[in-house]
């Protein structure tokens, strides 16, 4: 089966060169044109390696290989029309594997991700500690019958940006319900009571009252209703407090 490269570039004319030269070389390249595309393309269809310009009309390259890596270890090799030492620096540090100055030659790039894929398997893991890749993704209760989203997690947590995406979609959270929702991701199953979830998820727990974990658990429902209307992950247990739907 021939190996699927995903490229991330805006600009038709490179994107053409580089379709064509890895086609050439027996690979399964697809081509998306600006980052969220992008980030779709790699979450439906996980590739072997990604080839990603910096100079995206949507998000900096950069930017988006951190999202990348926060879900991924696949080999990210970075395009850039700048030749700095800095931007080589960056690139490397947040996680890309390789590095090609515009102009190239398409010889030279099919050299690179040959020699990224060579490396195999020993690739740096993503950035996440052990302890928070448990709650990384959500895959939400396996009753509901919806088996064709097995693969994709329900839930994201980007602890670095303070951020949780639900079904592919970044919830607007404030800081209390991005801790609450973490929280409630961290073990799904499990009856947290509000003195639980206050002492959790509030910097000053004494200074609130229960039913602010009510009013609190209410936003969250309607943010996540909002992206996937069929999502009711919350259950209430009355007389004891709250919990995610079990995996
Ligand atoms: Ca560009």
């Amino acid at each position: 089966m021939p190996t699927p490269i995903l490229i991330i570039e805006d600009e038709p004319a490179i994107a053409d060169t580089l379709l064509y030269a890895l086609n050439a070389e027996g690979f399964a390249p697809a081509w998306r044109a600006n980052g969220a595309d992008g980030l779709a393309s790699l979450r439906e269809t996980p590739p072997a390696l990604v080839v990603l310009d910096v100079g995206l009309p949507d998000i900096n390259g950069f930017e988006l290989c951190k999202q990348i890596r926060a879900e991924s270890s696949v080999p990210v090799l970075f395009l850039t029309a700048r030749n700095s030492e800095i931007d080589r620096v960056v690139g490397l540090e947040i996680g890309g594997d390789d590095y090609l100055t515009k102009p190239f030659s398409p010889r030279e790039l099919t050299a690179r991700v040959k020699a990224i894929l060579r490396r195999g398997p020993a690739l740096p893991p993503p950035p996440a500690t052990p302890s928070q890749s448990n709650h990384n993704g959500y895959f939400g209760p396996t009753a509901g019958g919806a088996s064709s989203t097995a693969r994709e997690p329900v839930a994201n947590v980007d602890d670095l940006r303070c951020r949780i995406s639900w079904r592919g979609q970044p919830l607007d959270l404030t800081a209390t319900e991005f801790r609450l929702l973490k929280t409630l991701l961290e073990q799904p199953g499990r009856v947290f009571t509000r003195e639980q979830l206050l002492a959790s998820a509030w910097t000053e727990p004494e200074a609130s009252l229960d039913r602010t974990v009510d009013a609190h658990i209410k936003t969250l429902r309607a943010k996540i209703r909002a992206v996937s209307p069929s999502d009711d992950p919350i259950q209430t247990h009355r007389g004891l407090g709250y919990s995610l739907k079990d995996c």
